[in-house]
């Protein structure tokens, strides 16, 4: 049976105002490689690079559906940050404190790791290091967020810390913040241009990239063989780099579902609109919500926003990238923010899908044997997380021993998620819950609130 191809989607902010992008060719030959990659957003082209890096000898192919960029990696809202599943609170409560801790203490490392490569390499990305804000908007949302800046010093992360509504609206004004959580570690970067300068070390490094290479078939006796519409690979090892379309993959079908994301990107702000907000700092917002609202300033002063309303499609459809319900909701939710931008244009509508596991958390590891490796599950929080991700994949495909393999993300016990219709039941009473629990905790402001 052939692997479904991807369908095309309105382009993100950053993939339009990318200019001239030169795609390597598709694949027209059979190669024979150590590692074959499948997916070109992060995951697969850091794991590229650091495998080169490792190991010069290695020989490396990714291949890449459409372009490199054209998954999550090209969509996301550009937040490279410490978070992981739905925040540090609900992550305890499902998974316990210290898994809190460990994990944390990955994200750190990943935030700093991806901070050092993008200064190391010279990528060019726009990358700033502004800190993130977790605004509280309603007197329930203060409570959440201090437990959750308690739960992490009490864990030993003193740089979590609570700050005023004063404090706040002197860094970003607007009348609805009733105060937030600031975290210092929090990179703003243009994950096209990331991306596509990460292909490019890879491509430096002597990986083989294959992009409009969709692959139709994998079997694995006894290596395994690729095979694209006009070519074939074989290779000793496979990464399923996939993220968000791996339940397309018979291999990986149960160990996640895409869920989608939307965003919107205004035109570029004068400073007179921007004068009454502030936002000097040019932080990393978001709420507190289940359904988190996701923004930032670029650097031609547009606002980005994303979040609220999530999408789901049935069994393998990726008809999930457009909502106009949802780009509406966040169109609302600008002019609630900041009442004074109302009128301003938008110019850019566009979603995404983003891998949830059934227990809300990442995984990685090896497939049965050790010769095929998947990750998943980034929850929409997979920036800085893949490229660690990456280096822990590049240390379980070189069978080496490191810190990385101890982290919990790494070959855990995924819980399978059920066949169709029981799947779309499962996923749907999850965000139904998710959306009533928003609601609860903003009856105060309602009727913003989606149903
Ligand atoms: C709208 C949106 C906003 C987000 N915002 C943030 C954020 O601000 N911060 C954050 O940390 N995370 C965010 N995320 C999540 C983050 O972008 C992802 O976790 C991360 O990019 C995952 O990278 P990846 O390489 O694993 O997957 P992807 O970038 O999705 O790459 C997977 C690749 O596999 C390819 N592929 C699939 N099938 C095949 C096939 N058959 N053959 C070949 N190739 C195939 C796809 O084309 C795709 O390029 C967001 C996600 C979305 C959708």
């Amino acid at each position: 049976m052939s692997i479904p191809l991807l369908p095309d989607s309105p382009l993100s902010l950053w993939l339009d105002l990318f200019g001239d992008y030169h795609p390597q060719p598709d694949l027209q030959e059979h190669v024979s490689v150590d590692v074959a990659i499948i997916g070109g957003g992060f995951t697969g082209v850091a794991t590229a690079f650091e495998l080169k890096k490792a190991d010069p000898n290695l020989n490396v192919a990714l291949l890449e559906a459409k372009t490199v960029g054209y998954g999550a990696s090209g969509r996301n809202g550009s937040f490279a940050m410490t978070v992981v599943g739905l925040g540090f609170g609900v992550t305890a409560m499902l998974r316990g404190k210290d898994y809190v801790r460990r994990a944390h203490g990955y994200m750190m490392k990943a935030v700093d790791g991806l901070e050092e490569l993008i200064h190391a390499e010279n990528l060019d990305c726009d990358m700033i290091r502004p800190g993130f804000l977790r605004t509280a908007t309603t007197q329930s949302y203060i409570k959440r967020i201090q437990h959750d800046v308690k739960l992490m010093n009490e864990l030993g992360f003193d740089d979590i810390t609570w700050i005023s509504p004063e404090e706040v609206r002197q860094r970003v004004d607007s009348t609805v913040y009733l105060g937030a959580m600031w975290e210092p570690r929090l990179l703003l970067i243009n994950p096209a241009k990331l991306v596509r300068a990460e292909r490019d070390l890879a491509l430096r490094r002597g990986v083989r990239i294959y992009e409009n290479s969709p692959v139709v078939t994998i079997t694995s006796q006894p290596q395994f063989t690729i095979t694209t519409p006009r070519g074939s690979v074989t290779a000793e090892k496979v990464v399923f780099a996939t993220n968000g379309y791996s339940h397309l993959f018979p291999q990986l079908k149960r160990k996640q579902v895409p869920a989608f994301t939307y965003m919107i990107a205004t035109e570029p702000l004068s400073d007179r609109q921007l004068e009454p907000i502030g936002w000097q700092g040019k932080e990393g917002i978001e709420d507190a919500r289940n359904l988190i609202h996701y923004y930032r300033l670029t650097p031609d002063q547009r606002i980005v926003l994303g979040g609220g309303p999530v999408g789901l499609t049935w069994a393998n459809s990726l008809y999930g990238d457009s909502d106009r319900d949802a780009w509406r909701h966040l169109e609302e939710h600008l002019v609630w923010l900041f009442p004074s931008l109302k009128g301003v244009q938008v110019t850019h509508r566009w979603g995404g899908p983003f891998s949830v596991t059934m227990n809300l958390s990442p995984a990685l590891g090896y497939i049965g044997d050790e010769r095929a490796i998947y990750s998943v599950g980034c929850i929409g929080h997979g920036v800085s997380m893949s490229h660690r991700n990456a280096q822990a994949i590049r240390d379980l495909l070189l069978e080496r021993q490191s810190e990385l393999l101890e982290c919990p993300f790494v070959n855990p016990r995924v819980i399978p998620w059920p066949p169709e219709p029981l799947r779309m039941m499962t996923a749907g009473a999850l965000r139904a819950y998710l959306q009533l629990e928003d609601w609860w905790y903003e009856r105060e402001i309602n009727p913003l609130t989606e149903p």
